[in-house]
């Protein structure tokens, strides 16, 4: 077997994901072939995206779509914009988005996008430019019975809304299906913007159920306060929770008696950032990592926790709402310390999900209330939660392993049916 030893800390995020599927795959005793087949992607697309700037300027944008494994359906993931985006980043987050949906069990296989641009440096006119031409190079291997994309950092319903326009104005007729995660005029789904919060908020409930805490009164952190942190520390704060701290990529607030998120997300859309929100002391992201807590919720970033930082992690309950926000090094350090960590793949799996509901809703042209389309996300999420934990006592492993011995067995399952062409 090739498990891949991490002798050192490697921050490459797609050998990070291919060294938590090999830690699965050995449970399985999955044989070498499948293994070959499941640690890659299946296609990966590099486009270059001209755009004409505000000031008659062209500016070339690289992009990238990664589609990694389409055995149980049609890819699924989201489109990043960030300046730090790599080829890595994506393939690891499209093999993770395998993982997650096998894991909640939707008929999907995982897909991600990303283009190297920081959008905050970009005008609107000139964003939706860099959309529109992104679209259209990634149009050849997109739609809604091959790949279907949706937001993910720095992207938003207006950035959906402008990539499914694009796409139908190339098929002459309006095409709902082709991304998730779109304004709720525009065949969206009611509940799909607090979806990954919401996920996030159900199986901490259940983590908390597992370690006996009270979410009532308990301690909450929250790194990182976009579409995932702003909402899930709202929906705990609804949930009783005390969130004493949040970030984003300006830096941290604190107050040990409370911060009211909704005030604090006014604060943020006000300024720009939730640094000097009144009644709260400033902190550092790494200070706000390390504080002592009933739950902490990484929702920015990979490599968030690694070996550097695991020792002083003083949280019980870790709810990833990021994808890889811990290392395998870290994941190590956090087991043995007793700290329970809800896997990303499992934790932020609520987006997809409702993505999930939103694109069967735009195919039946058919549409739910927000009643249904929570309950559906609760009962989905809840059997996952169960079967991770089952799995995990079966093994005798931590979340993250169980995770993803629930998920790869099933990917392999499907893959080893259909056979291989030809
Ligand atoms: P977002 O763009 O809405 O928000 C990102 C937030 O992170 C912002 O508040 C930003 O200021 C903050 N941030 C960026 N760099 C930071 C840093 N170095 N330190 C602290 N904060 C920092 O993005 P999002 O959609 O909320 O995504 C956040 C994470 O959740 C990502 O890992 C994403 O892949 C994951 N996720 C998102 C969804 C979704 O539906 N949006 C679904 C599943 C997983």
């Amino acid at each position: 077997m090739s498990t891949a030893v991490l002798t050192k800390e490697t921050l490459n995020p797609f050998e990070i994901a291919q060294a938590q599927f090999d830690a699965a795959a050995d449970y399985l005793m999955l044989d070498e072939g499948l293994r070959t087949i499941l640690k890659r992607p299946k296609r990966q697309l590099i486009v270059s995206i001209p755009v004409r700037m505000d000031d008659g300027r062209i500016k070339v944008f690289e992009g990238y779509r990664v589609q990694h494994n389409l055995s149980r359906g049609p890819a699924k993931g989201g489109i990043r914009y960030h300046p730090d985006v790599t080829l890595d980043e994506v393939k690891a987050l499209a093999s993770w988005m395998t993982w997650k949906c096998a894991t909640v069990n939707i008929p999907y296989g995982g897909g991600k996008g990303g283009v190297r641009v920081d959008p905050k440096q970009l005008s609107l006119g000139e964003l939706e430019r860099l959309t529109r031409r992104y679209a259209t190079e990634i149009a050849p291997i997109i739609g809604p019975d091959r790949d279907i994309p949706a937001p993910d950092v720095y992207t938003t319903p207006q950035t959906m809304a402008w990539i499914m326009d694009t796409i139908s104005m190339f098929h002459g007729h309006t095409e709902l299906g082709v991304v998730t995660g779109k304004p709720l005029s525009l065949g969206g789904s009611k509940g799909r913007h607090e979806a990954t919060a919401r996920g996030c908020q159900y199986t901490t409930r259940a983590a908390c159920a597992v370690k006996r805490i009270s979410l009532k009164g308990a301690k909450v952190a929250v790194q990182g306060f976009g579409n995932a942190g702003s909402i899930a520390a709202r929906l705990l704060h609804e949930d009783g929770a005390t969130v004493i701290a949040a970030s984003d990529s300006k830096g941290g607030i604190y107050n040990e008696n409370g911060i009211d998120p909704e005030a604090a997300l006014r604060h943020k859309e006000e300024t720009g950032s939730l640094v000097g929100f009144r009644g709260c002391d400033a902190i550092s992201n790494q200070e706000l990592l390390e504080l002592r807590c009933d739950v902490l919720v990484p929702a920015a970033l990979e490599n968030t926790i690694t070996l550097e930082n695991a020792e002083h992690i003083r949280a019980k309950i870790v709810a990833e709402a990021a994808n890889g926000p811990t290392t395998p090094g870290a994941d190590r350090v956090l087991r043995e310390r007793g700290i329970f960590v809800i896997p990303d793949i499992l934790c932020n799996a609520g987006g997809v999900t409702v993505s999930y509901f939103e694109w069967v809703q735009d195919l039946y042209g058919f549409f739910w209330t927000e009643h249904e389309v929570n309950s559906y996300l609760e009962r989905t999420m809840s059997a996952a939660f169960r079967e991770v934990h089952a799995a995990a006592e079966k093994y005798r492993v931590d979340m993250r392993t169980g995770a993803y011995i629930t998920a790869v067995a099933r990917v392999a399952e499907a893959t080893k049916v259909r056979g291989i062409f030809p």
